[in-house]
């Protein structure tokens, strides 16, 4: 860990008629302690899991673009990560930046990603922005996700009733067409055990209609990114939240260098594309952002409005990866810049697996295979695999 104490800038000349209380906390402070001018804050962040609640098998749930290609994922093995960078710190939070769910493997697929909802609530996950793939099967079908209840066709999952998401989940530029009124929440706003706050607002990328089926986008609308966090980075700042984080679902590869990190204002590595338009142009109270959609994981540094660095992260989709995100608050309440820093957390698949996260996933793999074994139809013949020289034909259909 970096050490955060060297880092402390000379107080500023608000902060003058505290000085000598400071000075004092730091004094007094034992060696190792943080003095309470600083509050060092944690951020856990993900994106894309997609409801790989197990490890994606092959190619997909490889790590290529960071060293040597590793095998990742599973949020049992998570979890155990998770924890472990958890350990001793006191104001530590768990976000993420969408594609929770959709676009789900059986296992979470067959109970509409309920399983998937409560392995994040497990994972002790406070707030994320929806995804485009949060829209699969419609806002309606989401806003039962969020607020609970059993699925209107297909009835109640095995187990507790479905009570919803203990976890924000935000979309503040979603709204029903022609309305100005977020589908969900905008932003959520979490208390440290200090008394300080910090807001994340949520967005998903505006061109998300683009990546969803017409029909189940007809009655909503995405809009413009930058106004819609100016809007909101405003609300909180009129509430006195000072520390802001932006978790939003639009990202892109990095360029011109394999490792991950990139720095806009230095040579080489260099963000592109929409999220870096959007990280620049946001409003300049927005501290950090976590991203995601792009399944590629980074750790970059762009210039705010006002200059100022702010880092723009994601990690890898499937469960493959998280960010250690690290940052001192000062005593506004604001994010020290200079303090902010990011680490890549690869989650090989041989991590031990957490005994409560892999009960819970071993819980919905056998609801789900009650209902995958069932014999619903036999094949007259067999189906080429992979490896054959026969194209694909549809099921019924004569080979070709
Ligand atoms: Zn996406």
């Amino acid at each position: 860990m970096i050490n955060r104490f060297v880092r402390r800038g000379a107080p500023t000349l608000a902060l003058l008629p505290l000085l000598p209380l400071l000075l004092a906390g730091t004094a007094a402070a034992p060696p190792g302690s943080t003095p309470a001018a600083r509050t060092p804050v944690q951020l856990l962040a993900l994106n894309d899991l997609h409801g790989n609640l197990l490890p994606v098998d092959g190619a997909a749930g490889r790590i290529t673009h960071r060293g040597p290609a590793i095998q990742a994922g599973g949020l049992p093995q998570m979890a155990t990560l998770l924890d472990e960078a958890r350990a001793g710190q006191r104001n530590s939070l768990t976000v993420a930046a969408g594609d929770m769910i959709g676009r789900s493997p059986l296992l979470s697929a067959l109970f509409h990603d309920e399983p998937t909802v409560h392995a994040l609530e497990q994972l002790g996950l406070t707030a994320t922005s929806v995804g485009n793939h949060e829209f699969d099967e419609g806002p309606q079908e989401l806003k039962r996700i969020v607020q609970g209840g059993c699925h209107p066709k297909d009835g109640c999952a095995p187990g507790d009733p479905y009570d919803g998401a203990d976890f924000a989940y935000l979309a503040a530029n979603v709204t029903e067409r022609g309305s100005a009124t977020p589908l969900l929440r905008p932003y959520t706003v979490r208390i440290l055990p200090n008394g300080q706050k910090i807001g994340f607002i949520g967005l998903v990328t505006k061109n998300a209609p683009s990546a969803i089926n017409a029909s189940m986008v007809r009655d909503i609308e995405f809009h413009d990114e930058v106004p819609v966090i100016e809007r909101y980075s405003r609300e909180l700042t009129q509430q006195g939240v000072r520390a802001q984080v932006v978790l939003i679902h639009e990202g892109e590869a990095v360029h011109g260098q394999a490792d991950g990190h990139c720095d806009d204002g230095g040579p080489g590595a260099r963000l592109e594309g929409r999220i870096k338009d959007i990280a620049q142009k946001a409003a300049p109270a927005v501290d950090l952002i976590v991203s995601g959609h792009s399944h590629s994981s980074y750790e970059c540094t762009v210039n705010d409005p006002e200059g100022r660095r702010r880092l723009v992260t994601q990690a890898d989709s499937f469960g493959r990866s998280f960010t250690d995100l690290r940052f001192d608050l000062d005593l506004t309440g604001d994010v020290v810049r200079d303090s902010v820093r990011a680490q890549y957390r690869p989650v090989p698949v041989g991590t031990p697996q957490q005994p409560a996260m892999a009960r819970l996933v071993d819980t919905w793999r056998a609801r789900s295979e009650d209902v995958a074994n069932q014999v619903v139809g036999h094949i007259s013949a067999d189906f080429a695999g992979r490896g054959s020289s026969h194209r694909s034909a549809g099921l019924g259909q004569p080979r070709p």
